[in-house]
């Protein structure tokens, strides 16, 4: 069994983030935020952060807010809950989210709950389950979850459960692993995962392994890393991670390595992203690989970045 190519994957990101003076290129250029995060927060897994220039990145987060509070993915571009969350994610890495103005961040996210307690992503109100978990992380990260009907937003997303156990993008909607995981993270934050039927989920969960070792997200579908994040961290939240073959999920993630260049693919052999890379590490994370640092399931950072933030430790 192969190892992790862990310094070939900080070269990898290091590159990724260089090639246009900060975190964009294979990241498409509207989703800059989120490239940001995921490949810093892989480099802090690794324990490489400091490779990074701290003052140049926040300047640029800085630069992509825009005047309603929210964020865009990229200087100019239109606010989106999904940006915002990622600026105050990779602020919390950095220990700076004292530059933010909080109170305007936080009413922008509380100001797209609905009636219902849903949230929608921006002004043009897609709603989406997706959205209560990013408010809802956001706002606890910002300890500032009493802007928002905490009540309603539960009782939105519990009205997204199926009978399988999963939770849809909205009610009635198909059960799949990355909803799953925002409904279960939500719930986690929230603490209200008494709304789930463990075993029933867990069963769910589990039988996304394939016989390759890798997860998949829905019944008949290809394996794919990424779901070693939405699953794995599904599975931590409701104890039942036990269920699943440790080993196997290891070697899948290690198969999709390039060893030579760095970075992490979808599946074995196809090309590498930077997406992948960050839930490659972080599943690895999850399976208590050496050398990784462990990574919190509800909030998607770094445990020491999450005990910072609520114990000030
Ligand atoms: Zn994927």
């Amino acid at each position: 069994m192969g190892e992790l190519a862990a310094d070939k994957h900080v070269k990898y990101i290091v590159s990724v983030g260089k090639k246009k003076g900060s975190f964009e290129s294979v990241v498409i250029e509207h989703m800059r935020v989120n490239g940001a995060y995921w490949g810093l927060t892989t480099l802090d897994l690794l324990g490489m952060l400091h490779v990074v220039d701290v003052d140049e990145i926040v300047s640029w987060l800085i630069s992509c807010r825009h005047e309603s509070g929210g964020f865009g993915g990229n200087v100019g571009h239109d606010p989106h809950i999904m940006y915002t969350l990622s600026v105050v994610q990779v602020l919390a890495l950095f220990d700076k989210l004292d530059v933010l103005d909080i109170e305007k961040v936080s009413d922008y996210v509380a100001g797209l709950q609905n009636e219902d307690g849903s949230f929608s992503g921006d002004e043009w109100g897609e709603v989406d389950t997706r959205f209560s978990y990013i408010a809802i992380c956001c706002l606890s990260l910002l300890h500032r979850l009493n802007k928002i009907n905490v009540e309603k937003a539960v009782k939105y997303i519990v009205s997204c459960k199926n009978l399988d156990g999963g939770f849809g993008s909205t009610p009635g909607g198909e059960s799949h692993a990355g909803q799953i995981f925002c409904c279960v993270g939500a719930l986690a934050i929230t603490g209200s995962l008494h709304h789930i039927d463990k075993d029933l989920l867990g069963w769910w969960l589990c039988e996304r392994q394939v016989k390759s070792g890798g997860l998949n997200g829905r019944p008949e579908k290809l394996p794919d890393v990424c779901y070693s994040w939405w699953v794995l961290s599904s599975l931590i939240m409701i104890d039942r991670v036990h269920w699943i073959n440790k080993e196997k999920l290891v070697q899948y993630i290690l198969a999709c390595q390039d060893v030579e260049n760095g970075g992490i693919s979808d599946r074995p052999d196809d090309a590498v992203d930077v997406y992948h890379t960050f839930f490659g590490v972080a599943g690895l994370s999850h399976l208590e690989y050496p050398g990784v640092k462990a990574i919190d399931p509800a909030y998607a950072l770094p445990v020491d970045v999450v005990n910072r933030i609520f114990f000030g430790r």
